[in-house]
């Protein structure tokens, strides 16, 4: 399928690994320029010269915390207008209700709230002006069913899908088009230091903590990013434009909702 976005620019953050880089590869393979960010510079320019030679794009490589001001500010700086946002960051440590202090929180809401929000702030009005643009953000499947050592992860995401839903409707009427992705369990780094942390809260070895977590997954394996970046690249695409505000679960179908 063309997806009709080539020669379209994106930004796509926090993309030197894991869901982010499936993301700026399926956007790649559709002929998409890229602006990409971590905060690790030597794994960000391994990335993005892998990409180059892969799709034979433009890709920009701006080594920042997304999550600051100072970050942000310097990857809107050197981005200009794009026609593409994918938003993205870290998640929160897991933990329990009682330990969380008020600064847990306010670190969680600036990762996985404020910063998607500032961005889209920062970028929706010159897509506006030029009557194009796609947004997609990547929360967690802990929207829709809470996973409760991710109470952090939990508060802030559900903060953002709650300002989407209103703000998407709000967009697009002048073509820009704003969408969440709601990873569950796939296999990259995050799902690494996750099951670190089963390993060690109940004993088990690496295989017993994926194989404990797979049984309760429909599909019985973890998702992998070449897959979650082509439901990214759908949704930034030229077919996507009726729909508007949606919460798109890929999760094997661990999360046990009707809708
Ligand atoms: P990952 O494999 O650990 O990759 C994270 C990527 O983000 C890396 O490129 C990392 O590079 C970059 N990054 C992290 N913090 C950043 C920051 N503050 N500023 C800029 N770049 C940053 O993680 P992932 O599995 O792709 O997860 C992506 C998001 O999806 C996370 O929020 C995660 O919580 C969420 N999620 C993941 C899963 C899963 O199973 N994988 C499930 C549900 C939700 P640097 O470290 O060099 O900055």
């Amino acid at each position: 399928m063309d997806l009709g976005i080539r020669g379209k620019r994106a930004l796509v953050c926090a993309s030197s690994k894991g869901l982010g880089r499936g993301c700026a590869e399926a956007l790649a393979e559709a002929g998409v320029d890229l602006v990409l960010n971590a905060r690790g510079a030597e794994a960000l320019e391994a990335t993005a010269a892998a990409i180059r030679a892969a799709h034979g794009v433009q890709v920009t490589a701006i080594a920042a915390d997304i999550t600051t001001e100072d970050g942000r500010a310097q990857v809107l700086a050197a981005v200009g207008p794009v026609d593409i946002l994918v938003t993205n960051a870290g998640g929160p440590p897991p933990g329990l209700w009682s330990d969380w202090t008020r600064d847990d929180f306010i670190r969680a809401l600036d990762a996985n709230m404020l910063t998607p929000i500032a961005l889209m702030t920062a970028l929706m009005p010159a897509m506006i002006d030029r009557g194009w643009g796609r947004v997609v953000n990547i929360t967690s499947q802990s929207v829709k069913g809470p996973i409760a050592q991710l109470g952090l992860s939990n508060a802030a995401r559900t903060g953002l899908t709650g300002y989407v839903a209103g703000t998407a409707r709000q967009v697009a009427p002048f073509g820009v088009i704003v969408n969440n992705l709601l990873p569950g369990i796939h296999d990259t780094d995050r799902a690494t230091a996750l099951d670190t942390g089963v390993t060690k809260a109940q004993g088990i070895d690496m295989d017993a903590a994926r194989a404990q977590r797979m049984a309760t997954i429909p599909a019985r394996r973890y998702g992998t990013a070449a897959e979650f970046g082509a439901m990214c690249a759908f949704l930034a695409s030229q077919h996507a434009g009726f729909i508007v505000g949606q919460n798109i679960l890929l999760d094997g179908g661990a999360t046990n909702v009707t809708m």
